[in-house]
């Protein structure tokens, strides 16, 4: 178990807090050596000295994946730093939830410019790579929001079904390369996710249904993670609707 990541290389990107970061310390105490991107240098530092402890030999990138020029830097820092990318694990988002009819669009935008575009520059970036030396896997976070579109959830839900459609297109692009595409839907995980939620009457309704139930932790999304990416290389686990028990 320990060792199922043993001189694998992973890239973890929203690492500075919820499921990113419980997947970097996951990733490292199966054996990876493992980068971490977010914007927050204060909580990459002190995950750093923690995946330190577990031999993962961390690099902290500071980024605003928002921009896709940061997006594709630190995959290539960390191709620099590690001499090659095993795992990419497209991971930072941003939930913005409210009615279209009051969207701030601007915020939307940046939403897409994350949620979406960011995942995509990254995934570019690393696909030079990983085709070269014929391997590679792309863990992609979507949603439930992926599948299934709520009111007040415009906005994230394209942007989740995006990330779900692009990562089916990826794999079918990239399979004859022997790169693996997985993409994993989360249900209520509780994180800092719902925090940056504008609309007061949506949080509110948001929270109470959340602390309505068992929420999942971001340790059981790391180990569903973990799980993925140390399958032998012929299997691929191109799908997972994580939700918990008390969610509909
Ligand atoms: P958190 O808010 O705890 O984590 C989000 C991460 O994304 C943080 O590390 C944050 O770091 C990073 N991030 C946000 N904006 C940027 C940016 N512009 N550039 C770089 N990094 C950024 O929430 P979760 O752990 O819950 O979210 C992780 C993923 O899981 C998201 O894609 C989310 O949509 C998805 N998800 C979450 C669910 C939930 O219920 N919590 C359910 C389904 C999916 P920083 O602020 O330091 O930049």
């Amino acid at each position: 178990m320990q060792n199922r990541l043993k001189d694998r290389i992973a890239l973890v990107t929203g690492a500075s807090s919820g499921i990113g970061e419980a997947t970097a310390l996951e990733l490292a105490r199966q054996g990876a050596r493992v980068a971490i991107a977010a914007r927050r240098r204060e909580r990459l530092d002190a995950l750093a000295q923690e995946l330190a402890t577990l031999g993962a030999e961390p690099l902290v990138l500071v980024a605003d994946l928002a921009d896709e020029a940061d997006a594709q830097r630190i995959v290539h820092e960390a191709e620099q730093r590690f001499g090659r990318l095993d795992i990419l694990v497209n991971n930072a988002g941003v939930m913005y939830l409210e009615p279209i009819g009051e969207a701030d669009l601007g915020r939307w935008r940046h939403m897409l410019e994350l949620n979406v575009l960011g995942l995509i520059a990254a995934t570019q970036a690393a696909l030079a790579g990983m085709r070269a030396r014929r391997e590679g896997h792309i863990v992609n976070i979507s949603s439930t929001a992926g599948r299934i579109a709520n009111p007040n959830a415009g906005g994230y839900a394209a942007t989740k079904f995006g990330v779900v459609a692009f990562s089916e297109s990826l794999r079918r692009e990239v399979y004859k390369d022997n790169i693996r595409v997985s993409v994993i839907e989360p249900g209520a995980v509780a994180t800092e996710l719902r925090e940056h939620i504008g609309h007061a009457a949506t949080k509110e309704a948001l929270n109470a249904w959340a602390d309505s139930m068992r929420q999942l932790q971001s340790q059981d999304i790391a180990e569903v993670i973990a799980f993925c990416v140390s399958r032998p290389s012929h299997v691929n686990i191109n799908e997972v609707l994580v939700r918990p028990t008390d969610q509909e």
